[in-house]
């Protein structure tokens, strides 16, 4: 797995990213991310954190290459996510969770190379894609504008976008929102 952009600084100072009051059980994890990648059907379900504090590196990286760039090899393709987009991710399915929604996040897009970005119809050329800083998905059975209201809501989201054709952004970037 490489380094991209700014996100292996990220790691080596892990964000402090719970609240005191969300501890966890040394006997069940919680901090686990349930995603489904909607090319290949492949599903991951692993903690990223074992005490909410440290990022537990196996998981991490099993969720990095969930969202990994499968248009290039994954020497190319794999690369360090931003822990905060994972964080960030975590809250969503976390909030689908409290309502009754135990579907995975299925994955449009993740990481993106340059190349692949190029490639990608409306994407932006400096797209934070590039970066591993953002995402775009859906879950089964959630309307994309609900999806996209319960991002914005989700503490530290930055950017969130709502395309009609059937996927929500979500990016670690300024905060924004628009429907595409
Ligand atoms: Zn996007």
């Amino acid at each position: 797995m490489r380094a991209v952009g700014a996100t292996a600084a990220a790691l080596a100072v892990p964000a402090v990213f719970l609240s005191a009051s969300r501890r966890a059980s040394a006997a069940q994890p919680q901090y686990v991310l349930w995603l489904e990648r909607m090319d290949t059907g492949e599903q991951v379900a692993d903690a990223f954190s074992l005490d909410g504090k440290s990022v537990y590196n196996p998981g991490y990286y099993r969720l990095c290459a969930a969202l990994r760039d499968a248009h290039v090899a994954p020497a190319e393709g794999d690369v360090y996510i931003s822990i905060t987009l994972i964080e960030l991710l975590w809250g969503v399915q976390q909030a689908l969770l409290e309502q009754g929604v135990r579907q995975p996040i299925v994955i449009h897009s993740g990481y993106r190379t340059p190349e692949t970005n190029a490639r990608t119809e409306g994407a932006a050329t400096n797209s934070l894609h590039m970066y591993g800083k953002a995402v775009d998905f859906e879950v089964p059975g959630v309307d994309i504008y609900d999806l996209a209201n319960l991002c914005w809501e989700c503490p530290r989201s930055g950017g969130v976008g709502a395309y009609g054709g059937g996927w929500v952004h979500l990016d670690t970037g300024p905060r924004r929102y628009w429907s595409g």
